[in-house]
């Protein structure tokens, strides 16, 4: 996760932060290595996926899934810092930029090279257009998921708290009995 905020990005909020992507994972049956709350100097938390695996976005539900995983994040941080489904703006964040980069290879939209300076603006808005209302639509759907796995959520990020890293299969166990 990054910063940049409105609120302190305690270890709690990290907590959380970090619970979200790795519920939704466990939910989606997406893999990961494990999940962490200690500070590795360029990020205070992380969802660390498998060795040299590629993101799957290859059709629909793969990508539905890898998108609903990237903003599960800020969804349950949010969810717990208001106690509601609040989206903060986050340009630039790590999360929302790899979900730009997924997004753009998706929808195999590469930079293009266009002469003229009025129809490349009006591409590059057309682009952008449609990139904030995925990013609007999905946001939505992300607190839903967020709302509907909370216990499980609340939970691992208790845990978390306490052991500061978990192990997948760990994860797992502690969630799964949670999710529905
Ligand atoms: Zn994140």
């Amino acid at each position: 996760m990054d910063g940049g905020c409105l609120y302190e990005a305690t270890e709690e909020v990290i907590a959380h932060h970090e619970a979200g992507h790795a519920v939704i994972r466990v939910l989606f049956r997406i893999p990961f290595t494990k999940v962490s709350i200690l500070s590795d100097g360029d990020t205070a938390g992380r969802v660390v996926p498998l060795p040299n695996r590629t993101v799957n976005v290859s059709n629909d539900r793969a990508f539905y899934r890898m998108t609903m995983t990237a903003l599960a994040g800020f969804a349950a941080e949010e969810q717990f810092v208001f106690g509601e489904s609040v989206w903060v703006e986050r340009i630039g964040a790590d999360d929302i930029e790899d979900l730009f980069g997924l997004w753009k290879i998706r929808n195999r939209e590469y930079p293009v090279h266009i002469e003229d300076p009025s129809l490349r603006d009006q591409y590059q808005k057309a682009i952008d257009a449609q990139w904030a209302n995925f990013l609007l639509d999905s946001r939505c759907e992300a607190e839903d998921l967020v709302c509907e796995q909370w216990r499980a959520i609340e939970t691992l990020a208790k845990a978390l708290l306490e052991k500061k890293e978990m192990g997948a299969s760990e994860v797992r166990q502690l969630v799964r009995p949670l999710l529905h």
